[in-house]
């Protein structure tokens, strides 16, 4: 289903009247990740909603229809020296190639490295405009950036993977584009990488990104088969810049590579998955734990071999196995996914299943405490449960419509 705009709420009524099964969909670049739906349902498509509703460049606001790409919001930003403090999602090689919605990007929630200093997606949420499952137009916060009346729906709607409404438009935070930027590349044990990513958390430094990648992702990238930080720096001016690299240069005591803005571009591609394509690799494994733990995480065995790029200041990153390459990569089963999931659990984290092969039926969420208000926040807003069946966290795959469980 691609409605025009002003096909979409009769479409969504009458999906509600017969009490259809639907999947909110983006440019469907990445629907069948997260847990197997349920039941067999068609996407409906936001390819049709298109393009910016408004830009207030002196406010630093944006409101965009859920179905403009993200990378063509950043190029009409970029006119106006304002980006989105987003990353490309996992899977976009180059700003070329890289697909997906700006809906998609927020009903997701997931963000990158640029979380370290810009926050996530959810904070850079200023409203969102929606359609409820039974067709009814809704809106949450507004389009300034000092709004404060309500329940603050757009932060539910953030990470709801389609389960809740079918978001139409959202209205993000710009930031002012850093005039210079620069990267350093600090390859080392991990005993040091860990003394100095503690330290400069700490110090009054502000990097833009602290990413933490594995020896394998490291080797996949030309690099030396070592463990890294990428530590990314932005100021208004270049002697800033500069007082703050000596900082950190003057705290490490192995070599490091200074790189200009335009090398970093390439270097976090391939942290972005090998390849370039999302589906160049069947696991994909999202993983957190508290920040001052990822260095345990990492000297254990689990994840040898995998590649890992996680942001050292949330302790929140990205593993999965590198395709066949010059690289030998580690291969991933069910055996090996319990072994990690424990370990990250016993270091207070997690691990959830982005992708997983056919056939391989692994719950791709651990089961949470607060499953039961999750369940019965669904319940509210999608009462006949027409909503990618069975995708939302934490839902038990029994719900039925009328809120008990098989
Ligand atoms: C650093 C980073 C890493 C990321 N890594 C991943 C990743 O590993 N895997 C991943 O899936 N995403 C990831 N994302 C999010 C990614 O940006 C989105 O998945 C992507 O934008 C989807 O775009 P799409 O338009 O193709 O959405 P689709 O593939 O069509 O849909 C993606 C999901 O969003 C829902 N959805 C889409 N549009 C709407 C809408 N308008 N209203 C309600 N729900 C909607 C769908 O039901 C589905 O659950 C990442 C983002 C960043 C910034």
């Amino acid at each position: 289903m691609r409605p025009e705009s002003n096909e979409l709420d009769a479409l969504v009524r009458e999906l509600h009247r017969q009490g259809t099964a639907w999947l909110p969909s983006g440019l469907g670049s990445r629907l069948d990740w997260g847990a197997p739906l349920r039941q067999r349902c068609e996407p409906l498509s936001c390819a049709e909603l298109r393009g910016i509703v408004e830009h207030n460049p002196g406010d630093f606001t944006i409101s965009v229809r859920a179905g403009t790409p993200l990378v063509e919001v950043q190029e009409a930003l970029a006119h106006h020296r304002q980006w989105l403090a987003l990353d490309l999602p996992w899977g976009s090689a180059t700003t070329a190639t890289s697909t997906g919605s700006i809906g998609g990007l927020v009903a997701r929630g997931l963000s990158g490295g640029y979380r370290q200093r810009h926050l996530g997606v959810r904070d850079q949420l200023i409203g969102l405009q929606l359609l409820r499952a039974d067709g009814v137009r809704a809106r949450a916060g507004g389009r300034v950036v000092k709004n404060v009346a309500g329940y603050d729906l757009m932060r539910l709607f953030c990470g709801s993977w389609g389960s809740l409404g079918l978001i139409t438009e959202v209205t993000l935070r710009t930031q002012p584009l850093p005039p210079v930027r620069r990267g350093l590349l600090l390859q080392g044990s991990l005993a040091e990488l860990a003394a100095l990513s503690r330290w400069l958390l700490h110090s009054c430094l502000t990097p833009e990104r602290i990413d933490l990648w594995s020896a394998a992702l490291a080797a996949a990238a030309g690099l030396e088969a070592q463990a890294l930080l990428l530590i990314g720096l932005a100021s208004v001016e270049a002697g800033s810049l500069a007082d703050q690299i000596a900082t950190i240069r003057q705290r490490w005591p192995g070599a490091s590579q200074e790189l200009e803005a335009e090398a970093m571009a390439p270097l976090l591609a391939r942290s972005r998955g090998e390849g370039g394509s999302a589906e160049s690799t069947d696991w994909l494994l999202r993983l957190g734990v508290p920040a001052d733990r990822a260095w345990d995480l990492l000297a254990g065995r689990d994840l040898e071999g995998l590649a890992l790029d996680l942001s050292a200041g949330s302790g929140i990153g990205l593993a999965w196995p590198l395709p066949a390459g010059p690289v030998a990569s580690a291969c991933l089963d069910a055996g090996r996914i319990a072994a990690l999931r424990e370990h990250c659990r016993q270091l207070g984290g997690w691990l959830t299943l982005l992708r997983q092969p056919a056939g391989s039926n692994l719950p791709a969420w651990q089961d949470v405490p607060s499953r039961p208000l999750i369940e019965a926040v669904k319940r509210q807003f999608d009462p006949k449960l027409q909503l990618a069946p069975g995708r939302l966290p934490g839902v038990a795959a029994g719900l039925q419509a009328n809120g008990s469980t098989r």
